[in-house]
């Protein structure tokens, strides 16, 4: 929902350790501050949030998603959950489903993270099923030219993949990153069609936390 002003709701932890993180504060499941979902509620509503986006960290391995996103639905609110697709839980009562594959250039640095990464960033089984399950959006994170054949290479392997719903984004923690490799991405997207995201957030604010 690029451009609708929403509140951001990070959910602590994820196990992929991306190169490229721009949250990494929210790697550690405890990391951050501890609210109730009864309290999470409330600061949504001291926002006006009807347009609530859960994201992480990674929130599809949090137990507690199901109860949250029931509670923030109850006041209607049009709720998306962003994740990389490496977990799968049903009956969410989201409206879109954002999900961002990761692909082999968010590798780890450190050799030992980059096996598990590399064990658990694609999983071609829950990918379907999150794109059988809900309405979608699939996002993939752009580093160079290089990476069109790989994400190509993902789609084909899903096999059941709406191109319209296909979004490219330049991979950039600053906004003269993002600045510079803009002008690549828009050029993939003429040529496959696929829609360009272009990461508001870094072009306004720079990425500074809280934005
Ligand atoms: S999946 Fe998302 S939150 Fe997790 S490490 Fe990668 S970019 Fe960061």
């Amino acid at each position: 929902m690029v451009g609708i002003p929403s509140v951001f709701v990070r959910l602590a932890g994820c196990p992929l350790r991306c190169r490229w993180c721009d949250t990494k504060y929210a790697w550690d499941e405890k990391s951050g501050t501890e609210y109730s979902i009864n309290e999470v509620a409330e600061i949504a509503d001291g926002a006006d949030g009807r347009f609530v986006v859960i994201t992480g960290g990674e929130p599809m391995t949090n137990s507690q998603l199901p109860e949250l996103v029931q509670k923030l639905k109850a006041s209607d609110r049009h709720i998306t959950i962003e994740t990389a697709g490496i977990a799968f839980m049903p009956d969410l009562a989201c409206n879109l489903m954002s999900i961002s594959p990761k692909l082999s250039n968010s590798a780890p640095d450190d050799p030992k993270l980059a096996v598990i990464h590399e064990d658990s960033r694609l999983d071609i089984a829950v990918l379907r099923k999150l794109i059988d399950n809900y309405k979608y959006q699939l996002k993939f994170v752009v580093d160079s030219q290089a990476n069109l054949a790989e994400i190509q290479q993902t789609i084909e392997k899903l096999g059941n993949v709406n191109s319209e719903k296909v979004m490219l984004m330049p991979q950039a923690a600053t906004r003269d990153e993002l600045l510079a490799k803009s002008p690549m991405v828009a050029d993939m997207c003429k040529h496959t069609g696929f829609a360009f995201c272009p990461r508001l957030q870094i072009l306004l604010w720079n990425n500074e936390r809280g934005t």
